[in-house]
């Protein structure tokens, strides 16, 4: 997509005035769930809930998004399931994504900066855990930069947590999100589009900012 093409798209869609400052140092990227649970076969070998459109250019955009991040060496946080057999007595789904096994790890081709981040949950909010939220109001973060899955599971709970814990602009990157249902997916981001402090940018929108 061209410069050109994407400053033509409707003024709601982009919000490029609120991306200005996008850069500033209270800006933090969260990644959710991308771990081998949520993984589609082959890109993970214990696919449990897959979510069919993490495909090669899904990866790509996580990791150029992770990259341009770590260039800067600004605040990156990975926050991810690790559930205990009893949570999905309250949770309402199948099994998955147990403590200690390999289906809670990151799936093998997220990047992984060394200063990065990393904390679990056993909920479909992040900020149920309380380190993870305290950290995030302890560095004052005022942005809040998201990719992962699932878009109307753990991505919605956890963003509008945020909301309520010092975040005051969530921006998701449109091509890094994902849902185990492409309609529920469809349906959250419009959601989101609709949602005053949440903004969906696509990834050539980031970039351009960037790079100014
Ligand atoms: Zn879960």
């Amino acid at each position: 997509m061209s410069i050109n093409q994407i400053y033509s798209r409707p003024p709601g869609d982009v919000l490029l005035l609120r991306l200005q400052d996008f850069s500033t140092p209270d800006s933090v990227l969260i990644i959710i769930d991308l771990i081998n649970a949520f993984g589609p076969s082959p890109i993970s070998p214990t696919p449990e809930l897959p979510v069919p459109t993490i495909n090669e250019h899904f990866q790509y955009v996580v990791n150029s998004v992770i990259s341009l991040w770590e260039s800067q060496r600004k605040p990156i946080i990975f926050i991810s399931d690790a559930h205990h057999q009893s949570d999905f007595e309250r949770l309402n789904e199948p099994p998955h994504a147990l403590y200690n096994t390999k289906a809670a790890e990151l799936m093998s081709w997220v990047l992984q900066p060394d200063y990065s981040k990393h904390f679990t949950k056993r909920t479909y909010d992040g900020c149920s855990n309380h380190k993870f939220c305290k950290y995030i109001q302890s560095k004052k973060f005022s942005k809040a930069y998201i990719m992962g899955t699932s878009t109307g599971v753990c991505i919605k709970h956890t963003a509008l947590s945020l909301l309520k814990n010092g975040i005051q602009q969530i921006y998701m990157i449109e091509e890094a999100l994902g849902d185990i249902f492409p309609s529920r997916h469809k349906f959250y981001i419009q959601v989101f589009k609709d949602h005053p402090r949440i903004h969906i940018i696509p990834y050539p929108i980031l970039l351009f900012h960037f790079q100014k």
